[in-house]
């Protein structure tokens, strides 16, 4: 694993939900798990990927006299792309005239990223915020995640990580002492449950909550709350709990499912795994959020 450059999907500024203060948000690609329910399907693969946008294709062909490999098709100007066949060479998306093609994924160094983040110092220092380095799983990529955050250090940029914690804790270890927060994601309290709906178990993940806690981390609980999957009494009871246990927790998070990532699927040639499941309700959030403050937790709705 390369600590000289890292591949990454995007980079976000400005936002106020992913640790403290005002943040600039670095998105890795690669994640071990498969969540049902996930908006960042193009943060799964650990390699690039080919994006096609139907709505702004002309039916031009330009995509189709350049593909060497025989990967698109043009029938009654309607592309059909074989991903079987494409070698990611990206030559389409260099010829197609309306960026109805992209690929997802660039390499950088950490250097090129800090550059970036370096824009928005002066909101850092007004609001105590920083860099947040998500994903995607930044541990998959824990040598350029630690060789980003000591760079970050080195600056004087506050640090932080979202991670789902499936990670060897030599990962973790490896990254979280260059971060001063850490945005930790628990999906679900019963393992089973937790494996139907992410492809694994939650084991791992419990176990290095309790030893982040343990080292005394300052700790933000994030809980997507997915209707049907996670957010009925037992589960909440289970998720309080647990989060009592730990020690240095500063917000539990609660995260309504949304479908806004559900024309990513479409781009990347996939079907959207949840059908029509709706988003909770105000209602339903606010009635789990005073169920949290009953238990003595700091709970914040994060819309
Ligand atoms: S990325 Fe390359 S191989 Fe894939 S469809 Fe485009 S031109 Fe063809
Ligand atoms: S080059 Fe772009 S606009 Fe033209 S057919 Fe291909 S995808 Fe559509």
């Amino acid at each position: 694993m390369s600590a000289r450059q890292g591949l990454i999907f995007d980079i976000q500024r400005y936002s106020v939900h992913d640790g403290p203060g005002i943040r600039t948000l670095v998105f890795l690609k690669g994640c071990p798990l498969r969540c049902l329910w996930c908006s960042n399907p193009e943060g799964q693969e650990t390699k690039p990927e080919l994006a096609f946008r139907r709505t702004l294709c002309i039916g031009c062909g330009a995509c189709v006299d350049v593909c060497g490999s025989g990967a698109i098709l043009l029938k009654d100007h309607r592309v059909e792309i074989n991903r079987r066949k494409c070698t990611l060479c990206g030559e389409c998306t260099r010829v197609c005239p309306s960026e109805a093609l992209s690929m997802i994924g660039r390499w950088v160094t950490a250097d090129q990223i800090l550059d970036e983040v370096e824009r928005d110092r002066v909101f850092y220092e007004a609001s105590q915020g920083g860099i947040t380095v998500s994903g995607g799983e930044p541990l998959m990529q824990a040598c350029f995640t630690e060789a980003l955050l000591k760079a970050c250090k080195a600056r004087g940029i506050a640090t932080a990580i979202e991670t789902s914690g499936y990670a060897s804790w030599e990962s973790m270890e490896q990254v979280i002492q260059h971060t001063d927060s850490v945005l930790y994601d628990i999906k679900q309290l019963d393992a089973l449950r937790h494996h139907q709906f992410t492809g694994f178990s939650n084991q791992l993940i419990l176990e290095n909550a309790r030893r982040i806690a343990g080292s005394g981390f300052p700790l933000f609980i994030r809980y997507p709350v997915i209707p049907g999957f996670n957010d009925d009494p037992k589960d909440m009871d289970a998720l309080f709990h647990f989060t009592k246990t730990l020690p240095g927790v500063r917000h539990l998070d609660l995260l309504p499912y949304h479908r806004l990532g559900e024309s990513k699927y479409a781009m990347l040639g996939r079907d959207y795994p949840l059908g029509e499941l709706k988003p909770p309700t105000g209602q339903c959030l606010e009635s789990l959020a005073q169920a949290a403050k009953k238990r003595g937790l700091e709970v914040r709705v994060l819309l």
